[in-house]
């Protein structure tokens, strides 16, 4: 292993690493697997690391999944909400009750506090360093999910971004609420409408295991993925030269597609 160990977040040894990765979070080798060390059986263990100069800085993925599930059960929240309200508008327009609606709204009021003090916490974990700085300077942005790997990921899932309507573009104008903003779920209105049915409770319940698992799977390849886009600034198109805040961030000016362009 090149550089220095950082310990981050009680992980008490260094793990041998594959050389590459740099400016973005790698897995470990082994990602996953079992293995021994100096004759010592290793359950499993799944870190990432990130590199900047001759540090390297290992995170255990947890820190990395619990934060990702918050924000996509605020996510389903609003836009839960979202939908509810447009119900009773609908009903009180044409004069009848929303049946349940109301009484979902309570429970979502709930839901989202809940939510929110567990991406809090979720947040608190994160140790501070060049990724914790990265996460909450993306954040000083309210449209920050709107760069292109997470636009690209949206349209893959059928989600608005393939369409016309822009209605990710808009979702953070039409909530009070302060979080929760970002691509659809599978509760968004606009792609209820698009595909004709309302997800039942326990197929909503389901995709967000789903979710889960795919963050926790052996294969590291999506939670590497998700890390990146949420966690780290992104790079900058060939030709542009990245802002010296970027450029600190990352730590260097490799070219990469993908601008993430400032409102
Ligand atoms: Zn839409
Ligand atoms: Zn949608
Ligand atoms: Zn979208």
């Amino acid at each position: 292993m090149r550089g220095a160990w950082v310990k981050i977040s009680g992980i008490s040894s260094p793990i041998a690493c594959s050389k590459g990765g740099g400016l973005r979070l790698s897995p470990n080798r082994n990602y996953g697997q079992p293995y021994t060390k100096d004759g010592q059986h290793i359950p499993r263990v799944c870190v990432l690391y990130y590199r900047r100069g001759p540090n390297e800085i290992y995170y255990e993925i947890e820190v990395f999944v619990d934060i990702l599930l918050a924000e996509y059960c605020l996510r389903e929240i609003v836009q839960r909400e979202q939908l509810l309200e447009s119900k009773i508008v609908l009903a009180e327009r044409n004069g009848y009750k929303a049946a349940g609606c109301h009484d979902e709204l309570i429970q979502l009021l709930r839901q989202y506090s809940k939510a929110e003090y567990d991406l809090y916490i979720a947040e608190s974990r994160l140790p501070v360093g060049p990724v914790h700085k990265s996460y909450h300077t993306l954040r000083q942005n309210p449209v920050w999910f709107l760069r292109s790997e997470l636009v690209e990921d949206c349209k893959a899932r059928g989600g608005c971004c393939g369409r016309s309507c822009g209605c990710c573009q808009t979702r953070h104008e039409r909530t009070t609420r302060p979080k929760g903003f970002g691509h659809c779920t599978p509760s968004c209105e606009c792609c209820i409408s698009e595909r004709g049915f309302e997800y039942s409770p326990e197929e909503l319940k389901s995709f967000a295991e789903n979710f889960k698992n795919q963050l926790l799977d052996d294969n590291p390849a999506y939670i590497v993925q998700m890390a990146d886009v949420f966690f780290l600034l992104p790079l900058v198109t060939e030709g542009e030269k990245p802002s010296r805040q970027i450029e600190e961030q990352r730590g260097d000016v490799t070219r990469r597609k993908g601008i993430f362009k400032r409102r």
